[in-house]
């Protein structure tokens, strides 16, 4: 018996989370659930929340955790959630994180793995600055490394492509510097509960895919409820709670890899609302 599949996806702009959510949606039959995508359409229906984002986003900065949470909340108790999801780009600091912990735990509903997507950051202005997405099927280009056949159309469904308008320079730099301060403190916090893969994500779209559904079915099993043996214990009960607990710790991913210093210019101003992280 496996347990349901729900997911988070960490990695900075640009490094696949996307794409790889798509394919996972398909692959799980869960929907992917991203916040920045929920923000942009709540921006596009002129809702007030998506007005009071909108400045907030075209900054580069993080919305508001309150916002933020209120959307996971509304989403995750959709009819087409109950068999999992799949959260791309939430949670972004650890003050969701918590929140989001919390909510699973009243939901009864613990969190299958989080999963780390690796990648120099080199590559990462290029892929955002480059980045053509399709508002109709979700296709995604880049100008410079994988561009439409024809000039900005789908190849798949021939919709006219949209250049996002955080994927700019300065904003960029404000994404991958908000990334490192806020995001990436997320990688101790899931690694400390035993939750935490990390996967190269800079390699060809289904090598990609394939270590994340290596890594699902690895963590899927870890969670699944034992069904005990008539008159025997299973081994993995035969161990305190607190033992297990401390035994999925260190069998979890070994990968310890520190980001490396990146070469970005200072942080423009951060938004008031935005908090500050905690290092653990
Ligand atoms: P994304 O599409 O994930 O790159 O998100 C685009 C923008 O939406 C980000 O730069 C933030 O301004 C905002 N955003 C998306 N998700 C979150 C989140 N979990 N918390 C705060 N802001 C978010």
């Amino acid at each position: 018996m496996q347990s349901l599949v729900q997911i988070v996806l960490i990695g900075a702009p640009g490094s696949g989370k996307g794409t790889q959510a798509r394919l996972l949606s398909q692959q799980y039959g869960i929907p992917q659930i991203s916040t920045g995508e929920l923000l942009r359409q709540a921006v596009q229906s002129r809702l007030p929340l998506g007005l009071e984002a909108q400045a907030v986003m075209d900054q580069g900065l993080l919305v508001s955790d309150t916002i933020v949470m209120g959307i996971i909340r509304d989403r995750l108790v959709q009819p087409d959630a109950r068999s999992g999801f799949l959260l791309d780009g939430f949670p972004r600091n650890l003050e969701q994180a918590q929140a989001l912990e919390k909510l699973l735990e009243t939901l009864d509903r613990p969190l299958t793995v989080a999963i780390l997507f690796q990648m120099d950051s080199e590559y990462l202005i290029q892929r955002l600055s480059g980045r053509l997405t399709c508002p109709q099927c979700g296709a995604v280009y880049n100008r410079y490394t994988s561009p439409p056949r024809f000039d900005d159309q789908c190849d798949n469904c021939g919709t006219l492509l949209r250049h996002r308008s955080d994927d700019n320079e300065e904003t960029i730099i404000n994404r991958l510097r908000v990334y490192e301060a806020q995001t990436e403190p997320l990688i101790g916090f899931y690694r400390s509960r035993g939750l935490l893969a990390e996967i190269n994500a800079d390699g060809p779209i289904p090598t990609i895919f394939r270590q994340i559904r290596r890594v699902i079915n690895e963590h899927r099993q870890r969670r699944a409820p034992l069904r005990p043996r008539k008159g025997k214990v299973p081994a993995r009960q035969s161990k305190s709670p607190a033992a297990a607990r401390t035994a999925r710790r260190v069998s979890t991913t070994s990968a310890k890899k520190k980001s490396k210093p990146r070469n970005l210019p200072p942080a423009k101003k951060r938004s008031g609302k935005a908090k500050k992280t905690r290092s653990r």
